[in-house]
């Protein structure tokens, strides 16, 4: 049987989450729907942020769906106690070292990004980021104090040629399903790890992806040019630091965070963890006006891209599409739904 482990977390996690427990329910009753704490609410009740038993439910689901975690009151527990340690070591156990985030504009919103409408009209980018490795996880690092008395901060950028490899198939496989471009981003003119990142996905490319069109971008025209013409993209490969920089940027050019989803998956045959980018909304949890369709359609990524279910998830992602097109809007897309119905806007939508 197929499973989905929910971990809802903080904030406006489960009141996303609730949501998503709808729709699947509606779309593929067969799917058990198993759920654990996670975050700040497992710090309170079991005094971690994810305990073993959540991490090996997490291990053995086929998929797993976390709303999100963290709020102010957690913000001074020590650091291995913070909702986001639970959220890296996650991510650590279930070594998803690719993190893909799909940047779309949904026909119906694109009045609401900060883009002009003919900029951004038919905007699909699919920015596949390295996740574990470079620089925030490299080795030495470390703050030191000088003779002088001044201190010093040193961060180590690092990746090995396998790291490069394992996701740079991952973007040109997506390719391959998308409109065959893969742009990979770098900084080969001033770095030696971007230097062999180029080198990396080159032979990659000419060894088992020939037929993709690939073409090499440095990371700072990569960001400029997703503000000046971002339909220009299929899929943008990058590292860890510079993907975490340009896909907030194509994040904005969608309009809001509350329709953001995304994915980190590792080898094939391995659960993926999917999440909305948004966090727990501290400002309106609890108030039922949070925008459900970032967890929404991360379920939708989950069926399409861990539990084989392509149909079921064209037809939540049409459910989804008409209902904005026939005027959903919560409170951050300038509407006034609750959370409760723009679910009841796509499941009605998924009857239609
Ligand atoms: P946030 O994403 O929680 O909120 C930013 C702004 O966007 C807020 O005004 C919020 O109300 C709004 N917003 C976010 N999601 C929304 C939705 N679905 N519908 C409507 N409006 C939405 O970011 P933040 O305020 O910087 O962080 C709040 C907490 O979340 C912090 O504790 C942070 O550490 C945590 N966080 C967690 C994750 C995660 O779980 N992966 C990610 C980012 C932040």
């Amino acid at each position: 049987m197929t499973t989905l482990l929910l971990l809802p977390g903080d904030g406006i996690g489960p009141e996303v989450c609730a949501q998503v427990r709808r729709v699947a329910a509606a779309l593929a009753p067969d799917i058990r729907i198993d759920e654990r704490d996670f975050g700040g609410c497992s710090f309170e009740r079991h005094g971690v942020p994810i305990t073993d038993e959540a991490v090996a439910a997490a291990l053995a689901a086929d998929a797993v769906l976390m709303g999100a975690v963290g709020g102010p009151q957690w913000a001074g527990a020590p650091r291995d106690k913070r909702p986001e340690a639970g959220l890296l070591r996650l991510r650590q156990e279930m070594q998803v070292f690719a993190n893909l985030r799909p940047a779309l504009c949904f026909d119906a919103l694109a009045d609401a990004s900060s883009l002009k409408r003919e900029l951004v009209a038919g905007l699909d980018i699919m920015i596949v980021r390295e996740l574990t490795g470079g620089v925030y996880f490299g080795q030495p690092r470390f703050i030191e104090t000088l003779p002088d008395g001044q201190q010093r901060g040193v961060d180590t950028q690092v990746y090995t040629t396998s790291e490069i490899e394992r996701v740079s198939r991952v973007a040109f496989e997506l390719a391959r399903g998308r409109r065959n471009k893969v742009h990979s981003a770098e900084k080969s003119n001033v770095m030696e790890s971007g230097l062999l990142w180029r080198q990396v996905v080159t032979s990659l490319h000419q060894r088992d992806y020939p037929d993709v069109e690939l073409e090499h971008i440095l990371a700072d025209n990569a960001a400029m040019q997703l503000v000046r013409a971002p339909t220009q993209f299929d899929v943008l490969l990058t590292d860890n630091l510079f993907g975490d920089i340009l896909s907030d940027a194509a994040a904005q050019l969608t309009g809001s965070l509350g329709m953001l989803p995304s994915a980190a998956l590792g080898e094939p045959g391995r659960p993926g963890l999917y999440e909305p980018i948004h966090g727990s909304a501290p400002d309106i949890a609890g108030q039922g006006v949070a925008n459900p369709l970032a967890a929404i359609l991360s379920f939708e990524m989950a069926l399409r891209w861990s539990l084989n279910r392509a149909a079921e998830a064209d037809r939540l992602f049409g459910a989804v599409e008409a209902a904005l097109a026939a005027g959903a809007r919560t409170r951050d897309l300038g509407g006034r739904l609750t959370t409760v119905e723009m679910g009841d806007a796509v499941l009605s939508a998924l009857k239609a």
